[in-house]
């Protein structure tokens, strides 16, 4: 399959002078995702687990069918699989269920890479149950430093860290965390929020306990999202949701619960959205990812190099190719991160400037106006990279 072909499949592409390099806030849809929703709410739509006429059995297969897609693409049981309504929704559940057995003697690890996403459900649960948080710290080029996980002790029962910086780009050491966490006995939660956009993932062989992801950031429609847990932990956790649906039997105060999945999902699920994201997965198994990611590191590539070629731009984030994916950094000497984005998108190139809901790595790295971001997909080419370039330096003499 060409770039052509893929960039085919995408119908916004089609647009004239669209250059899309904000992939990390969103991804674009397959015209097949835009179907599946579409075919789905003239065959099948129908409320799930509650119906017993023809369109609510058929709404049950197609989003049971969907839990096996996703449980597909992350090498589980679909069992392990919960729908959420996003990535955000799907760490505030397993940090809510975990913390119910935290207090004032435990302590959680986190990141000073987190998106807000994985931080903020940790933070105000430390408030309200007392337990204490502590953040690995970043090195100069924004990885993870993972020369003294002293703090990873016996107080520690969770580790909650990115697979993928949203900023940086930066691949986490997930199995070196993992070996530390499990060390202690304590459980790690993975935010694969940027990582799985760039190919299936198998978290177990990761190491990891939880692993949260997005459907909108994985070629899939927005309101939906997945935390996987392994079968083991989730028999075990609390939910953090209340609702219809989760329950077997409810008895004046006695509940109970059903098995996960189902008992994570209280409410009417995602069920279209569901179903566009197992089209998405579908469409990203269709895909060479040796010769994906070759593509993706080529564009990195020739970014860094462009970048290194203007005056004034300060990389933020790794300089290299190695343990990184497709989303590049970077401040613009004199001219405010907003600005650049502005006068970029007035080109018809769409990136991103500010803090990236990042503000503890923007603190350690001193960026206190933030920084762009370039993010890029498999459909993006040399003429994404190069419309960037131009537009970059047509802005930068506009605002010095
Ligand atoms: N985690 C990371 C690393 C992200 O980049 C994002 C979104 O930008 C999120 C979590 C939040 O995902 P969602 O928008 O699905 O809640």
């Amino acid at each position: 399959m060409t770039i052509k072909t893929i960039r085919s499949a995408f119908p916004v592409l089609a647009r004239a002078h669209f250059h899309y390099l904000d992939n990390a806030a969103m991804a674009q849809v397959p015209g097949q995702v835009i179907n599946a929703v579409a075919a789905h709410d003239v065959a099948a739509r129908a409320n799930v687990h509650r119906g017993l006429h023809d369109l609510a059995r058929r709404a049950d297969a197609a989003y049971e069918a969907a839990r096996e897609s996703v449980a597909g693409f992350l090498s589980a049981r679909p069992d392990e699989v919960v729908f959420t309504g996003g990535c955000t929704q799907a760490l505030n559940l397993v940090a809510g269920g975990l913390a119910e057995s935290l207090g004032p003697r435990d302590m959680v690890v986190v990141s000073v890479a987190e998106h807000h996403s994985n931080l903020l459900p940790w933070l105000m649960l430390a408030k309200r149950r007392g337990f204490q948080l502590a953040s690995i710290p970043v090195t100069w080029d924004g990885r993870l430093d993972l020369s003294d996980l002293s703090m990873i002790d016996a107080r520690c029962k969770v580790v909650a860290v990115t697979h993928v910086s949203n900023v940086t780009g930066a691949v986490s050491d997930i199995p070196r965390l993992a070996e530390a966490a499990h060390a202690v006995g304590a459980k790690l939660v993975v935010d694969g929020a940027q990582r799985t956009p760039h190919g299936p993932v198998d978290p177990r062989a990761l190491g990891a306990d939880f692993y949260a992801f997005a459907g909108h950031k994985t070629y899939g429609p927005t309101g939906v999202g997945v935390l996987w847990g392994r079968a083991e932990h989730l028999a075990h956790l609390p939910p953090a949701a209340w609702g219809g649906g989760m329950v077997a039997g409810l008895d004046g105060e006695t509940v109970d619960f059903l098995d996960p999945p189902r008992r994570f999902e209280a409410g009417t699920p995602p069920v279209a959205q569901a179903v566009g994201l197992a089209a998405a997965l579908d469409w990203m198994r269709g895909l060479d990812w040796d010769k994906v990611r070759l593509h993706e590191a080529g564009l990195t590539r020739q970014l860094l190099a462009g970048l290194a070629g203007l005056d004034g731009i300060e990389l933020v984030g790794p300089n290299g190719l190695e343990d990184r994916l497709p989303v590049v950094s970077f401040t613009v000497k004199g001219c405010h991160p907003h600005d650049v984005a502005h006068l970029l998108g007035e080109h018809g190139v769409a990136v991103r400037g500010g803090a990236h809901c990042s503000q503890p790595l923007m603190k350690a790295l001193g960026l206190h106006e933030g920084c762009l971001r370039v993010s890029m997909a498999p459909y993006n080419d040399d003429s994404d990279i190069h419309a960037l370039l131009r537009g970059l330096a047509e802005a930068v003499r506009v605002l010095r």
